[in-house]
């Protein structure tokens, strides 16, 4: 038998329809924040991610998915999407247009990480990217918006971490004070903070190896190292979502996986999580645009791990991805079968989940099946109700019965509640 990939997985309901309403929330939300979807390709030239998540990152250096195009270009499959859209925002010259450009997008991305609960070769993201300005009540907007997704999702027990990390002015003072501090201490880091002491040695930061959290805890924190204009903007913020009620626990060593990010950096993690505790990332990122070639193009976004977000659900609301068979349609008689497929179609108009059954079956069986399916109520059509126009409409759980005439039916199933 062929099996998934390692690390793929088939998405199967009721989980399927799990993702589909946290897609449905993510897209009601974001549109009242302004925001319109944008679809990109999921492979890119590989150059696109090496430029801008960067070459030296786990994502870039260990994980990304790349391959040779019949006629040599390196592709890759996406490891993320902000590149992808600052790049189609650049290849389409939207900054000649006036004003911010609100973009969100959903769909697979691709990390060839060690596969575990709540980690995936293939996993699903929703993010969203403002194009076009550094405002701090920017940023503000931008973590309300995640936190008033998580609250239509019914997610309360969360932790929104933020931090900044500076900017092209600021951050070398900050990162020569961190190799002064880790010089000493070399010897005792793990490999990889050896090496990204001399390729990237802000990552060193957010290194998980145990031995080496007592180091890192002396090393100085960035916040203390803030130029004026970026110490300013992270001052609003913090008073911007204070004004709100958006609590927040600051977090000096969050410095993200991905080199393009600049001053605000923010996270929110679940305790419903295991290890793998991150339900969502982002953060600005005012370089990435010239990082790619184009003008200076401010910018700021996250993305939800949209997996995360379906196991912290399946655990706080289990029966949200279920939406059985709502009416049932069971015909009596040779004759009743074309009536019942006319009514089965005019239910569906009424936005009624139905099924009917092709072969004729006795009442009995015909209502075991629509208990095995769950269904919430049954349309018993025979020949005899054909010619009296009055259906029986039976309500499964609650056991009663009705006569209905046709447009009776019509009217009593539009409205029923449309999810149960
Ligand atoms: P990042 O793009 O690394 O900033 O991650 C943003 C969010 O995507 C994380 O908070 C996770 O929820 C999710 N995510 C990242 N990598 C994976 C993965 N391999 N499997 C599942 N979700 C992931």
């Amino acid at each position: 038998m062929i099996k998934t990939i390692r690390g793929t997985r088939d998405i199967l309901p009721p989980e399927s329809g799990l993702f589909a309403y946290v897609e449905s929330v993510a897209r009601e939300v974001f549109r009242r924040f302004n925001f319109d979807e944008i679809r990109t390709p999921v492979f890119e030239k590989a150059e696109l991610f090496a430029r801008s998540v960067g070459e030296e990152t786990d994502i870039v250096s260990k994980e990304m998915y790349t391959f040779t195009d019949r006629d040599g270009t390196a592709l890759a499959l996406r490891p993320e999407a902000t590149a992808s859209v600052v790049r189609a925002f650049l290849e389409h010259q939207m900054g000649n247009e006036p004003g911010l450009k609100r973009f969100y997008y959903l769909g697979p991305m691709f990390r060839r990480e060690r596969p575990q609960k709540g980690r995936y070769r293939q996993f699903f993201q929703i993010g969203a990217e403002v194009l076009g300005g550094d405002h701090p009540a920017l940023d503000a907007e931008v973590i309300e918006m995640v936190t008033e997704y998580l609250r239509c999702l019914g997610i309360q027990e969360f932790s929104l971490l933020l931090n900044s990390i500076g900017d092209r002015q600021c951050r070398p003072a900050f990162l020569q004070a961190l190799r002064v501090a880790a010089e000493p201490v070399k010897e005792k880091l793990c490999e990889n903070c050896r090496r990204r002491l001399v390729t990237n040695p802000l990552r060193i930061l957010d290194c998980k190896e145990e031995s080496c959290q007592p180091y890192i805890d002396q090393f100085p924190s960035i916040l203390d190292f803030l130029c004026a204009a970026c110490g300013a903007h992270f001052e609003k913020l913090r008073a911007l979502l204070d004004e709100r009620g958006l609590r927040y626990q600051l977090t000096p060593r969050m410095v993200r996986g991905l080199d393009y990010y600049t001053r605000t950096t923010f996270e929110i993690t679940s305790d419903l999580l295991g290890a793998q505790n991150s339900l969502l990332g982002g953060g600005r990122y005012d370089g990435l645009s010239e990082m790619l070639g184009g003008p200076p193009v401010k910018g700021i976004g996250f993305a939800i791990g949209l997996d995360r977000f379906v196991l912290v659900l399946s655990q706080i609301r289990p029966a949200l991805g279920e939406d059985p068979v709502q009416l049932f349609v069971a015909w009596l008689g040779p004759k009743a079968f074309s009536k019942a497929y006319e009514l089965t179609q005019k239910c569906r108009q009424t936005g009624v989940r139905c099924v009917i059954e092709f072969e004729e079956l006795k009442l009995k069986k015909a209502l075991s099946n629509a208990d095995r399916m769950k269904a919430g109520h049954v349309l018993i059509v025979g020949e005899d109700e054909i010619a009296r126009n009055s259906f029986q409409l039976k309500d499964m759980k609650a056991g009663s019965q009705e006569s209905l005439s046709e447009s009776e039916l019509l009217a009593r199933l539009s409205s029923l509640p449309g999810r149960l």
